[in-house]
């Protein structure tokens, strides 16, 4: 069964941008509830360990920098089929070719800068949330 919950992070360039108003709507529009949420400003240590399984990519380091670039919001969400709603409700990685009305078209500059986070399972979900709410393990085991 799929889980209720999912996490986001509404990245750098967003945020400078003021879309964070702009996003929750959506996000609370499209029948989210925020269970958890902070604005916090990533370390480049902190960018490296929750992007590691890119590690070997040649965007690696260009990402760590954008993701450490200014301060992000990092959300813990809950709906039905949280994982794969949300990244339907999110679109593509590369917003042009991210479907009309998501978020990332919506809101992207580019592929890497591309506006929101949203877990891609239900595992990751859990490791994320708990990489940055020491207590989210209380929202996951509801
Ligand atoms: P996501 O699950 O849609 O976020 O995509 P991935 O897990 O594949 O990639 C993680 C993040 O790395 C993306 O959200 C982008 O910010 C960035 N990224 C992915 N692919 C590329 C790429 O080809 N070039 C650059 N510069 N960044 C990328």
């Amino acid at each position: 069964m799929s889980g209720k919950l999912t996490f986001t992070m509404i990245k750098p360039g967003a945020v400078e941008k003021e879309y964070i108003g702009p996003i929750l709507k959506m996000i609370n529009e499209n029948g989210f509830h925020i269970v958890a949420m902070k604005l916090l400003q990533l370390t480049i240590p902190d960018a490296k360990a929750f992007y590691e399984v890119h590690k070997e990519r040649p965007f690696y380091n260009s990402l760590v920098e954008s993701m450490t670039s200014g301060p992000i919001v990092a959300a813990i969400l809950e709906k039905e089929n949280a994982v794969e709603a949300y990244r339907k409700l999110i679109g593509a990685t590369d917003p042009s070719k991210a479907e009309e009305g998501t978020i990332r078209k919506l809101y992207a500059d580019s592929i890497e800068a591309n506006a929101v986070h949203g877990s891609d399972s239900d595992e990751n979900a859990i490791i994320e949330g708990n990489f940055f709410f020491s207590t989210s393990d209380k929202f996951f085991k509801g």
